[in-house]
């Protein structure tokens, strides 16, 4: 059987033109070019808890790494570098193959290096640092919103959640419904070119991972601050679009997980320097509410009239 070492330099081996030093030794070497920061986060997904023990290991790579990238792009900064830490119950060269395939590939797009990490036996834990440059003093913080802020979202809403749903038999979609869904469940695009047209337009900006109202929740907080929602202009994906007077519908709209859209805060006069900026990455981005200096989070009808949460029916699905 193949030991730790030839796994890792078959599968996880590869130039790293960025660093000083790659995968090989005890740490690699890097430096940041001068007059940026480091931003450095650690994401984990464990099977059982993230993804199903089955989970097809290419989607899988792709995911481990789409999800780290995500956060660097919340924070407007360029993802540079990655390690990688693996626990695996066996060493199955093909899932490995296909596993390392997914996560390189995107790594490759991104321009990322994968320069180190660990690999031990364990039950199935994936685990990826990322470690990305912005310049100094300009990230994207949680903490930043301003009231009058419009409140900002990229790409679309609830299909992720809806995705999770379906494969676990929860709901039935029509197969091209569904299909969109499992894609934006398994292989989540990271806005990381939105991300870093960001820094100077945008104030406050966040990941959408744990749903809208959760993830803007944490700006609003950090900013102590409020806002208002106004629920017709909420980006749907296709299988909720036209549904939202259904609870679940509106549940993946404002509480769906896993959408890795970003969500962001910027002075009202800036929307359509804002626009040129998402069309230039190539990203649909909606205006749809603004931050209050009033603390509290306000959903809007069409009319715009205040929604309490209970009457939406959301609260009977929040918190799944
Ligand atoms: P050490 O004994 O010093 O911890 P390891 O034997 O764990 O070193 O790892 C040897 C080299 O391989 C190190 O450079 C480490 O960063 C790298 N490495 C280990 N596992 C992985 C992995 N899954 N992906 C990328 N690099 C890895
Ligand atoms: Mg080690």
């Amino acid at each position: 059987m193949a030991s730790e070492f030839d796994l890792i330099a078959r599968y996880f081996t590869r130039p790293a033109p960025s660093a000083r030093l790659g995968v090989g030794d005890d740490a690699a070497l890097i430096a940041p070019q001068p007059g940026f920061e480091l931003a450095v986060s650690a994401d984990m997904l464990v099977a059982g808890t993230h993804f199903l023990p089955d989970a097809d290991p290419l989607a899988l790579g792709h995911k481990a790494l789409a999800v780290n990238l995500s956060d660097m792009a919340a924070m407007g900064a360029r993802p540079r570098w990655a390690l990688l830490s693996l626990a695996l119950p066996q060493a199955d060269e093909a899932w490995l193959e296909q596993f390392s395939s997914g996560f390189l590939a995107l790594a490759a797009e991104y321009d990322v290096d994968l320069i180190g990490g660990d690999t031990t036996r364990g039950p199935l834990n994936l685990s990826v640092t990322i470690l990305g440059e912005v310049e100094a003093g300009r990230a994207l913080r949680r903490d930043a919103a301003k009231a009058g802020d419009a409140i900002w979202v990229s790409g679309e809403l609830g299909g992720a959640a809806l995705g999770l749903q379906h494969l676990l038999g929860e709901r039935q979609l029509p197969p091209a419904e569904a299909a969109a869904c499992l894609a934006r469940l398994h292989r989540p695009s990271p806005r990381v070119a939105l991300g870093c047209a960001l820094i100077g337009l945008a104030h406050a900006c966040i990941d959408i991972s744990d749903g809208l109202l959760a993830d803007l929740g944490h700006i609003l907080e950090r900013s102590n601050l409020g806002a208002e929602i106004r629920l017709a202009e909420l980006p749907l994906a296709a299988a909720v679009a036209g549904r939202l007077d259904e609870p679940w519908a509106l549940c993946a709209a404002l509480a769906g997980g896993d959408d890795y859209e970003l969500c962001f805060t910027a002075p009202a006069e800036r929307a359509e320097a804002i626009r040129a900026a998402a069309a230039a990455a190539g990203v649909p981005v909606a205006c749809l509410g603004r931050i209050t200096a009033e603390v509290g989070l306000k959903l809007l009808d069409a009319e715009g009239r205040s929604m309490p949460l209970h009457e939406t029916g959301f609260d009977h699905f929040a918190g799944r």
